[in-house]
C-alpha cells in the first residue's frame, strides 16, 4: 500500500504546478489532467462545542474512465469524501475540480445546477419514489434539465436497456426485486450521461446473488461505456470489481496496487 501523499510523479508535478494546474490538450490529443483533482481537502463537523475531522488534507485524482472502490471503517469519512466530489457537500478548506470546474466555489444554487447536469448518485436503497414507475424514476433527473420530451424518451430508453429492465419500464417499485430496484437506480444515474457516478455502498442491502449482479452491472458499465465510476463499499469482494482500491484510515487516503497489471499505479 502506499500513502498517497507519498505517490510519485503526478502528486509531485501538481504540487509544483500548483493551481491553477496545467489544463490544456498536448498536440497529440491527449489530455493531462484528471477528471477529479482533490487538493488537501479537509472537512471539519461541529456538533455542539465538539469538532470531527473524517478528512484532514485529503489529495486524490481520478482519471477519467476509472473505476475507483473507497474502503475504510465504519465512520472512516467514506461518504464525507464521496459527498465532497459529488458536490452534494462543501469541504472546509482546500479544492475539488471535477473537469476542470473549481466545484468548492460554485454557489448553492450553481452547485445544484452542476449537480444535476454531471453527477450520478446510486444509494444504498429505498431510493425510488414508490408511486413513480420505473421509467417515471429514470427520467426524474432530467426533468432538471432543459431537454425535449423526446430527448428524454430517448435517454431513458438507452439507461433502461442499458440495465437490462426495458421489459420493467411500466412497473412500479413494488413490482420489482431488491435488485431490480437497485438496476432502476442505476438506470437513473447514469441517464444524463454524467462526468462521474458515485455510489454508496450500493450493494449494502441486497443478498449475495444480487450483488454479483450488480457489480457486474458496475464493472460493465466503465468497461464498456467508459463511465467514471466511484465507489464506496466495506465488502473487500465488491472493492475488488473496481480498477482502483484505495482505503481511507483515520483520515488518511492509502491505495492499495493497481488490480490488473500493465496500468500505471
Ligand atoms: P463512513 O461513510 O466512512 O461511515 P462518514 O463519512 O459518514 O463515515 O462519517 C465520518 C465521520 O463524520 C463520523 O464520525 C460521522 O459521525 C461524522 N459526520 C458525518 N456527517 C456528519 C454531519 N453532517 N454532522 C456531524 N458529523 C458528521
Ligand atoms: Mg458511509
Amino acid at each position: 500500500m502506499h500513502n498517497l501523499a507519498n505517490a510519485t510523479g503526478r502528486e509531485v508535478r501538481h504540487q509544483e504546478a500548483h493551481a491553477p494546474s496545467p489544463r490544456f490538450t498536448l498536440s497529440w490529443g491527449v489530455t493531462v489532467v484528471a477528471l477529479v483533482e482533490v487538493r488537501k481537502v479537509t472537512r471539519v463537523y461541529r456538533k455542539g462545542d465538539q469538532t470531527v475531522t473524517p478528512l484532514h488534507e485529503v489529495s486524490l485524482d481520478i482519471e477519467r474512465g476509472d473505476f475507483v472502490s473507497l474502503m475504510g471503517a465504519s465512520g472512516s469519512g467514506k461518504s464525507t469524501l464521496l459527498n465532497l466530489i459529488a458536490g452534494i457537500d462543501r469541504p472546509t478548506s482546500g479544492t475539488i475540480l471535477v473537469n476542470g470546474q473549481d466545484i468548492t466555489r460554485l454557489s448553492r444554487s450553481a452547485l445544484a445546477d452542476w449537480r444535476a447536469a454531471h453527477v450520478g448518485y446510486i444509494f444504498q436503497t429505498h431510493n425510488l419514489v414508490p408511486v413513480l414507475t420505473a421509467w417515471e424514476n429514470v427520467e426524474l433527473p432530467l426533468l432538471l434539465l432543459p431537454l425535449s420530451r423526446a430527448e428524454r424518451r430517448q435517454r431513458v430508453g438507452i439507461a433502461l436497456e442499458a440495465v437490462g429492465l426495458t421489459d420493467r419500464a411500466q412497473h412500479y417499485p413494488r413490482q420489482l426485486s431488491g435488485g431490480q430496484e437497485q438496476r432502476v437506480g442505476i438506470a437513473r444515474a447514469i441517464v444524463a450521461n454524467p462526468h462521474i457516478v458515485v455510489a454508496d455502498e450500493p450493494t449494502g442491502d441486497l443478498d449475495a446473488e444480487s450483488t454479483a449482479q450488480i457489480l457486474e452491472l458496475l464493472r460493465r458499465l466503465n468497461a464498456e461505456l467508459g463511465t467514471t465510476l466511484l465507489m464506496v463499499t466495506h465488502d473487500p469482494h465488491a472493492a475488488a470489481v473496481a480498477r482502483r482500491r484505495l482505503r481511507l484510515e483515520k483520515g488518511v487516503l492509502h491505495e492499495h496496487e493497481r488490480a490488473s497489471p500493465g496500468r500505471q499505479a
